[in-house]
């Protein structure tokens, strides 16, 4: 029974490096210094699903070649999570259904339903177009082989909505992020999972993300036997920063674009 994912992107909203700003050559020369903005794919025996949907989701999709989704979950409506959502279209397409399934909450489905309000709407839909099945989620749900679990989290302005993925009964990962507090609930309902992926912004504080510091301590209360930080900005310059984290916190990594991660 197998489950891995792949980062698909790992940058804040904006993007490292960003538009107008020089870097150092060797900052840039770094593969992990680059970074799109944040999704997952999960891929199991019976399952393949992305987490969120970014401005780069075509790109991703045709790096890692993905040629098949049983179903997107988006975590909130921010532009950085949301804004490749039409490119669906090509995953509909594939699918004899030709419909895709998207999971959210109630609050962010309803800003998806403004925002592609073309495709929310109900009736036909011409060929090739991008076909969703909404689904809202408010408790525990099965896509395939795998139990899954919302876990609200505090973005300040909006509900950000992290996913516990289970498989055969184990904790598989967690993926946490745009959050600037987590819950007593959620740090119970994920303590000890195998993987934790949670939002490690930046170095200095920020007022809807967890920092370094915030996401160092979250890491340390969860207690994953693995965790990565992701959204990250490019006050990170990955092997610099690495090397400090691993000190303190040997099994706290910085994610990076296209990294694969099996969990047995
Ligand atoms: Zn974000
Ligand atoms: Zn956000």
């Amino acid at each position: 029974m197998s489950f891995k994912f792949c980062f698909l992107g790992t940058g804040t909203s904006q993007g490292v490096p960003l538009i107008g700003v020089d870097y150092p050559d060797d900052f840039l020369n770094d593969p992990k210094n680059n970074r799109l903005r944040p999704s997952i794919y999960i891929h199991t025996d019976q399952t393949s699903l992305v987490v969120d949907t970014g401005p780069e989701f075509r790109l991703q999709m045709l790096r890692e070649k993905i040629r098949w989704l049983d179903a997107v979950l988006i975590t909130h409506a921010h532009a950085d999570h949301i804004m490749g959502m039409d490119d669906c279209r090509r995953f509909c397409d594939l699918r004899p259904s030709k419909t895709l399934p998207v999971y959210a909450i109630q609050e962010s489905m309803d800003l998806l339903r403004k925002i592609f309000f073309y495709a929310f709407r109900e009736g036909p839909h011409p060929a090739g177009y991008f076909v969703p099945e909404p689904h809202i989620v408010n408790s525990e749900f099965q896509i395939g082989d795998l139990t899954i679990r919302p876990q609200l989290l505090d973005h300040i302005y909006i509900t950000s909505c992290g996913y516990l993925f289970i498989q055969n009964g184990i904790k598989k990962l967690a993926y946490l992020t745009d959050c600037k507090y987590i819950s007593d609930q959620v740090f119970e309902e994920v303590r000890e999972v195998e993987v934790a992926v949670l939002d490690g912004l930046r170095l200095r504080p920020h007022p809807t993300h967890m920092n370094l510091d915030e996401a160092l301590v979250a890491a340390d209360r969860i207690r994953a036997k693995q965790t990565y930080l992701t959204h990250l900005t490019h006050e990170y310059n990955h092997h610099v920063h690495q090397a400090q984290i691993s000190q303190h916190h040997p099994t706290v990594q910085l994610a990076w674009d296209g990294l694969w991660v099996e969990i047995s």
